[in-house]
């Protein structure tokens, strides 16, 4: 039965269903509110725009006044998306929701991402479907996808592309070049410096001179070109096809690369000249696809040197070969594969040899033999170089025990060090404890380090190599003239040897710049007042170069490759040196260079000279000469002006420049006077004699010359000896300096030791008394002064004349125990121990404790 309907009860059902809706109207509104979301309708034919609470709230229009019209809400859309927003209503189709994102402008001017989900919907009985649209704010989610794909995309560091997204434009170039049949280039660039600058300054100094590279790449980037950074020192371009990009575009863009690179960087304080390596890979031609197209540049790029390489399938091959040749170190490591050869030194006044390098040998099961040049940076770079270095060390040691014992001649054995291992911190320590462990005379080893210490821990590389240098090991400077030559730098270290470097010496025979860079090598090391000594000498033509210039030391095949030790002993045993012929000795017959084109001159000179004593050597023209001054020692040289190719004063202007010390005199019959003046102006001649010449005054002109060439020889050898005294001088007193510091350090310390030792004593709450070894009392401590009352100054005096019988029975007996006794007519304990310092007896320390009252019954 249905309730009665009153007007009562159908009020309060409507009023309770009118308070459920606008319960709900208000929960949607809040629900909006809350999820930034609001609703538009558009009612009637005249097109009213209904907006809810939330739609309201979202642009900022106040409570009922929305925009009236389409007209007014489309005024909401940012303009730039309004197009986008009406061709996207135009095309609904009814029933079909649709979605799209767009700005909306708000009445405060700011700006909103929004998400619109629209429905043209049909409603029963209407004949136009009513359009709908619910908007959501979708700014943050928006704001926070940017910032996940600006990481996953760029660099934070530099801001260039990382190798998502250079891998995801070269996977675009790659797709498009093919459709359009044009090549691709990627360019791999690796910087070292950004590494070092990490590991030396700190990641900030590493990551500022990352961004500083980052920009100068950007400036030699092409608009379109994708500039990525991969991590440290390592960075790739990718270059846009439709810009061009074959291999001439490729190598233009990495030569302006390197050139832009060259300039000074500041890094902090300093500035930094950095260097740059770039490897280039093309698709299609190497490459078939992005990840391979950088994979190629990557492998070109090789590992460490400068300059622009390509990528080339032996490339490819090689990058396989290093990680198995990674592989197998470790394992040689472990298994010791690995073996030193010795490669003689020779001195270059006496000929003998003085000493040996060491040199890694490692034959590989997989490659055979691999050159140290290969392996070395390998086991560098993998961290090996350190456990491998000191194993070298120990060998050379080990070595150099067992020819000192089976007395061979003394020879110093040197070790390469690499930067790697200088950087541990307690290199110098381990050293030397292999020293000590293997009792190996740090005067017969040395070690061989080359600039890049310089680059690192400065201060960490002097300090060590001080303090090797102070014990005894040798100091040399490896591959001088291939760095960057700091001679400030290189001054505060305490180098005694410079290792001049194969490719900066040349042969006498070599073009004329060439041979002067080896002598101004040897001068600036000269300079430097070190010893000198020149690596990988080859032919005769070096050697006279070396020895003309003062070299006094060299190493290289022409004396000897690398040995096995065994065969290096031999040598010792056998004592070798390098042949006479090869050396400027006193003794060896003074040496005449007569050069002419005709054969009737040379044959009257030689006549004329018989008997002289002179060993006399001819040549028809000036090729001829240099080929013979090469060959032999030459003093002296009297050479025909006009001669057919070179004149006599172009070839003395060489000469001068290759053997300075040789005197040269033209013999000519006619002048091209002002070529003879300016010869002998500029040194390059010493006189000019006549044809037909005396044969009296050119004998005498001669044997005149043969003695300025002697003076000047000696002045050499003096000098050199000069130089060597300085050297082992200015080595002594370093090393009586550090003596003389470390005993005044020890000193210093020892008397803090005692006075703290005092001190202690002084103030301790016991009555002490010091006697020393002698018997007298050395010292006495407050607390006994106050025991004392009265007694004068104990210090000073004889302990058997003043202290009481019973104090010097505890004395004598110092066994540490606590025997009775009385101080002052009342009952103390006394106790004695000795004092000593290290091992030696240095006298007693005697204590005095007074018993209190309340206990001396017990004591009783
Ligand atoms: P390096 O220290 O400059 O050693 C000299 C190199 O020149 C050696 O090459 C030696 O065999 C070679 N050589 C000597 N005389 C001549 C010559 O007259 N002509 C030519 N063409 N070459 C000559 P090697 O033994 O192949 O060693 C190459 C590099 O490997 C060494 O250069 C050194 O940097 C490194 N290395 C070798 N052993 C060790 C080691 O025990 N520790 C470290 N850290 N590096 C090592
Ligand atoms: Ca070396
Ligand atoms: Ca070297």
């Amino acid at each position: 039965m249905h309730p009665t309907l009153t007007t009562e009860s159908l009020l309060s059902e409507l009023a309770a269903a009118h308070r459920v809706s606008a319960r709900h109207a208000h929960m949607l509104a809040s629900n909006e509110l809350l999820c930034r979301s609001g609703s538009i309708e558009v009612i009637g034919a005249r097109a009213e725009i209904r907006l809810s609470a939330g739609a309201r709230a979202l642009i900022q229009a106040g409570a009922g006044e929305g925009p009236g019209a389409l007209r007014a809400a489309l005024r909401a859309v940012h303009a730039d998306d309004r197009g986008r927003v009406i061709a996207q209503w135009r095309r609904a189709q009814p029933g079909k929701p649709f979605e799209l994102r767009h700005r909306l402008l708000r009445a405060d001017g700011s700006v909103l991402r929004v998400l619109q989900r629209g429905l043209m919907e049909i409603v029963d009985g209407e004949a136009c479907p009513k359009p709908v649209a619910i908007l959501q704010d979708i700014t943050e989610q928006s704001a926070a996808q940017d910032r996940i794909e600006r990481l996953v995309n760029y660099h934070p560091v530099t801001g260039l592309a990382t190798r998502t997204l250079l891998l995801e434009r070269a996977a675009g170039a790659v797709e498009r070049a093919q459709r359009e049949n044009r090549p691709v280039a990627m360019l791999f660039l690796r910087v070292a410096e950004v590494d070092r600058v990490h590991d030396a300054l700190g990641l900030n100094a590493g990551d500022a001179l990352a961004a500083t590279l980052a920009e100068r790449l950007l400036d030699d980037c092409r608009g379109e070109d994708t500039a990525a950074h991969l991590g440290s020192g390592e960075f790739a371009i990718l270059l846009d096809p439709c810009a061009g990009a074959d291999e001439s575009q490729a190598l233009n863009t990495a030569t302006k690369l390197l050139a832009t690179l060259a300039a000074p960087a500041a890094v902090g304080q300093a500035e930094l000249i950095t260097e740059g390596q770039v490897g280039i890979a093309m698709f299609p031609s190497d490459s078939s696809d992005a990840a391979e197209l950088l994979a190629h540049a990557h492998a070109a790029c090789g590992r460490g040197g400068a300059g622009i390489s390509f990528f080339t399938r032996e490339a490819g091959v090689s990058a396989a070969r290093r990680i198995r040749l990674e592989t197998a170190l470790r394992r040689a490591f472990e298994r010791n594969g690995f073996e030193l050869h010795y490669q003689p030194q020779v001195d270059l006044r006496s000929g003998a040899v003085i000493g040996a390098e060491a040199l890694l040998r490692w034959r590989c099961d997989e490659f055979g033999a691999v050159s140290p040049a290969e392996f070395v940076p390998i086991a560098e770079e993998i961290g090996l170089i350190v456990p491998l270095g000191e194993w070298v060390f120990r060998s050379a040691c080990l070595q150099s025990v067992a020819w000192q014992r089976a007395g061979l001649p003394s020879v110093r054995i040197g070790v390469n060090l690499s930067p790697r291992q200088l950087e541990e911190a307690d290199i110098s320590q381990r050293l030397q404890a292999i020293l000590l462990d293997t009792g190996a005379d740090p005067n017969r080893l040395g070690v061989e380090v080359t600039e890049s210490v310089l680059m690192r821990d400065f201060d960490h590389a002097r300090r060590t190599l001080q303090e090797l240098s102070a014990i005894g090991v040798e100091i040399a400077l490896d591959d001088f003239g291939t760095g960057y030559s700091n001679l400030g730098a290189l001054g505060a270290l305490p180098f005694d040897v410079l290792k001049i470097d194969r490719s900066l010496v040349h042969d006498v025979t070599a073009a004329p710049e060439d041979v002067s860079i080896t002598r101004a090598v040897l001068m600036l090391a000269q300079g430097l007042k070190l010893k000198v000594l020149a690596e990988g000498v080859e032919t005769e033509g070096q050697l006279n170069l070396l020895i003309a210039n003062g070299c006094e030391l060299m190493q290289g095949y022409i004396f000897s490759k690398p040995l096995p030790a065994a065969v290096f002993e031999q040598m010792l045993r056998d004592g070798a040196r390098l042949p006479e012929q090869l050396l400027h000795r006193a003794g060896r017959p003074r040496t005449l260079l007569l050069v002419d084109d005709e054969d009737g001159v040379l044959a009257s000179l030689r006549r004329m000279l018989r008997g002289a004593g002179y060993h006399i050597v001819t040549a028809r023209h000036a090729e001829e000469a240099l080929a013979r001054l090469a060959e032999s020692d030459i003093d002296v040289i009297v050479s025909d002006q006009g001669m057919p190719g070179m004149s006599g004063v172009e070839l003395m202007h060489r000469v001068s420049a290759l053997y300075p010390d040789t005197v040269r005199m033209i013999l000519s019959g006619y002048g091209e006077l002002q070529a003879i003046t300016d010869a002998l102006n500029d040194g390059a001649i010493h006189k000019f004699l006549t044809k037909p010449w005396d044969d009296e005054r050119l004998r005498e002109h001669i044997a005149d010359a043969f003695r300025r060439k002697e003076l000047a020889d000696e002045n050499r050898r003096l000098t050199h000896e000069v130089r060597g005294a300085n050297r082992e001088l200015a080595r002594a007193n370093q090393h009586q300096a550090l003596m003389l510091a470390q005993q005044r350090e020890q000193l210093s310390l020892e008397e803090v030791r005692a006075l703290n030792a005092q001190d202690l004593l002084e103030h301790l709450p016991t009555a002490i008394l010091g006697v020393d070894a002698q018997g007298t009392i050395a010292f006495v401590n407050r607390q006994a002064r106050a025991l004392m009352r009265g007694a004068p100054s104990l210090v000073g005096c004889d302990a058997a004349a003043v202290l009481p019988a019973d104090w010097l029975r505890a004395l004598r007996r110092a066994d540490g125990r606590h025997h009775r006794g009385l101080v002052d007519g009342r009952p103390c304990l006394l106790s004695c121990g000795p004092m000593s310092d290290r091992g030696k007896q240095r006298g007693h320390l005697l204590s005095v404790i007074p018993v209190p009252d309340a206990c001396q019954e017990v004591l009783a």
